[in-house]
């Protein structure tokens, strides 16, 4: 039978580890072309999938100029993931500077790639999925400029879903829960805030990466053809409490 994604090609940024490369295993078994980019050489080279359709590309999402050389070389763009993110704990993003770092990458980051992958989208009629989180939607005293990043992060998906309806673009998020990856690590290893997230989370377990995969499956598949400017949490019921 062939996948939903067959003849396809996308574009994930934070691609190479993490929820990312869980994102770009579900697609390249859907049939999909990747180009999955990571932030450093080390990331790159350390890449913990592989798979014939997943090509791993170096991408700082900060710069307009290699976004630019970068999607030049696509011929055909049906799918952009912007997975980029990052965080600054120990209230480092109490910090103007480190604040500004946070919103570059994971707000500005993904508005840079969305235009600038916007005319191919349009081509294809394709999509946009961004990675949103829970702090979308929270608060947080730790990383105000990571919760504000995700919250904007969610106008954003918004406003270009209404912005580029006309031209078929459909752009919707995923909220992931609390996932096992290499940014939750220190809050995994921290015993009281990891018993808190468990406690708050009506399934009692963190996310898995493959978890996630399958809800971004769905949004940037034919199945959600009239699904646009949607946010899907996917977080073991933690929203809901
Ligand atoms: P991760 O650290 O494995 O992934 C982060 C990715 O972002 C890395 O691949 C890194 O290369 C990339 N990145 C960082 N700075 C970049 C830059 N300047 N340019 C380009 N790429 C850059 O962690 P993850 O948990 O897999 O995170 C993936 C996404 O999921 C992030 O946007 C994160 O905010 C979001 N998220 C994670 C969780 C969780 O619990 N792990 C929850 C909600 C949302």
């Amino acid at each position: 039978m062939p996948g939903l994604f067959e003849g396809k090609k996308a574009l994930i940024t934070g691609g190479t580890g993490g929820i990312g490369s869980a994102i770009a295993l579900a697609f390249a078994g859907e049939g999909c072309h990747i180009t999955a980019t990571g932030h450093t050489v080390e990331q790159v080279k350390g890449v913990s999938h592989s798979h014939s359709r997943i090509e791993v590309r170096i991408l700082d999402v900060t710069d307009g100029d290699s976004i630019q050389s970068l999607v030049e070389v696509f011929d055909q763009l049906d799918i952009l993931v912007n997975c980029a993110g990052t965080i600054l704990r120990e209230n480092r993003e109490h910090n103007p500077p480190d604040f500004e770092k946070v919103i570059d990458v994971n707000l500005s980051g993904a508005m840079r790639m969305s235009t600038a992958c916007r005319p191919m989208l349009a081509r294809s009629q394709g999509c946009v999925l961004n990675v949103a989180s829970m702090l979308s939607f929270f608060g947080s005293g730790f990383v105000p400029a990571y919760s504000a990043s995700k919250g904007g992060l969610v106008q954003l998906t918004k406003s270009l879903a209404i912005a580029w309806a006309d031209d078929h673009i459909r752009v919707n998020a995923i909220a992931p829960g609390w996932i096992e990856t290499a940014m939750t690590q220190p809050l995994r290893e921290d015993s009281i805030r990891h018993r808190a997230i468990l406690d708050r989370t009506p399934m009692k377990r963190w996310g898995k990466p493959e978890d996630v995969a399958g809800a971004a499956v769905f949004l940037c598949s034919p199945q959600a053809s009239f699904i646009t400017g949607a946010i899907l949490p996917v977080d073991g019921g933690y929203s809901c409490v």
